[in-house]
């Protein structure tokens, strides 16, 4: 039994959940919020996870930058092009939620907002006040993300400076962060029976109007997604790189076939090497280098998503965001993208990052958590797709690439 359960693929698992979920709730009615405490058992183990997660990746992540260094003209082209593709895709997930307003027309009253938390900070200099850590051990205890990832951007740039005495920490934190990884890939597992408990209350208690909303926010990551694979990399291609699109594209869809079925950047990270190098001609130690990195750091898919979901969250609970509140979601999302793992389900995890810091209630992540798989396998994709883009324009930057082998990608 147990071995027929493993047999089978986690997504397709969590796509049955979700599919049992919707009937038994949809047949049930408002008694299936009684095994909604199963699916709170599903939230509150991703929430164990944000902060220690956050902490490892974010240290890791910077220190790791420091290689960068060695690395030159490789290395502060890909940052560049990491940060500018991040930014424009977080606003595309603001844009296509304030236009579409996915979460506008939801009546969630039966859902008790119990997790509102507070925003972080009312007015600039607040906000300038509340990114201190006064003190970084209760910082952790309680929480309180915005402080918490000025520590770990600290400790990270202190690890730079320490250069080759800072070693043992950075080796530290490697190791952390792939403990952290495994553990997540442990709460993962839960992931089946929280979609079905969570998929059965919302279409139970919230009816149809939510099963709605829902899908309109399925809709939209996929829109987001296709639209940064469509537009965004198809440009940096064509305009940076100056390749044909359709060879680049030719010579990546292992990849991105591997990362939508994963849904994992980190598990389909030998399969984007490969393709970069011997699909796309780049050279071996650039390629190792911009897609690993890009792998860790670089999640455009991610980051959309993030953006899209804190307005959705903020429609369902009919909260106001401002403009400097979309700010706050511009920053935080891209570091949420920068601190997510390459793993199932990383992304749900950094929406309670996003959402504790704009007032956004930790209840939406719940409410989407049925369908976040769906989603992941699109952002993941995404992902992996613009590792590749961006290694491909840096190394045609740094003459790092031999066009040849990519023109032949014909015979892929
Ligand atoms: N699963 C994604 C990845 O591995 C991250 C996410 O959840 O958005 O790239």
């Amino acid at each position: 039994m147990l071995r027929f359960w493993f047999a089978v693929p986690l997504w397709q698992r969590v796509v049955a959940a979700l599919v049992l979920g919707v009937i038994t709730g949809l047949l049930w009615g408002p008694e299936a919020e009684s095994i909604k405490w199963i699916g709170d058992f599903f939230i509150k183990s991703i929430k164990m996870l944000v902060v220690p997660l956050i902490f490892v990746s974010i240290v890791g992540g910077v220190a790791s930058i420091g290689d960068l260094r060695k690395l030159g003209a490789v290395g502060w082209r890909a940052m560049v092009l990491f940060v500018v593709t991040g930014q424009i895709a977080v606003w595309l997930g603001l844009a296509l939620g304030t236009i579409f307003a996915p979460g506008i027309g939801v009546d969630t009253s039966a859902i008790a907002a119990g997790a509102t938390p507070e925003p972080v900070a009312t007015s600039a200099v607040d906000m300038i006040l509340s990114m201190v850590p006064e003190s970084p051990v209760k910082v952790m205890a309680d929480a309180q993300v915005l402080p918490l990832i000025v520590f770990a951007l600290l400790i990270g740039i202190g690890i730079v400076m320490a250069k080759e005495e800072g070693q043992p920490l950075v080796r530290v934190f490697d190791s952390g962060s792939i403990v952290m990884q495994k553990v997540t890939m442990i709460v993962m597992e839960l992931t089946p029976f929280g979609v079905f408990s969570l998929m059965a209350w919302v279409a139970g208690t919230l009816g149809q109007d939510a099963l709605v909303a829902l899908a309109k926010l399925v809709a939209l990551n996929y829109l987001g997604c296709l639209l940064i694979i469509g537009v965004m990399y198809t440009a940096i291609i064509k305009f940076l790189a100056r390749l044909p699109v359709r060879h680049f594209f030719r010579g990546i869809i292992d990849a991105m076939a591997v990362a939508y079925s994963t849904a994992s950047s980190n598990a389909t990270l030998p399969v984007t090497l490969r393709c970069a190098e011997r699909n796309l001609g780049v050279s071996r130690p650039t390629a190792s280098f911009v897609v690993s990195l890009g792998a860790t750091i670089n999640m455009d898919g991610t980051a959309m998503y993030l953006g899209l979901a804190t307005l959705f969250g903020a429609q369902i609970f009919g909260i106001h965001l401002g403009f400097s509140d979309y700010i706050v979601i511009s920053v935080l999302a891209t570091l949420g993208s920068v601190g997510a793992a390459g793993i199932p389900g990383a992304g749900l995890i950094m929406m309670a990052l996003v959402f504790g810091a704009v007032g956004v209630p930790l209840e939406t992540i719940a409410f989407v958590a049925g369908v976040d798989r769906i989603m992941d396998m699109m952002r993941t994709a995404t992902n992996v797709t613009g590792d590749s883009a961006v290694t491909t324009a840096v190394a045609v930057m740094t003459n790092e690439i031999d066009t040849a082998e990519m023109i032949s990608a014909d015979d892929v």
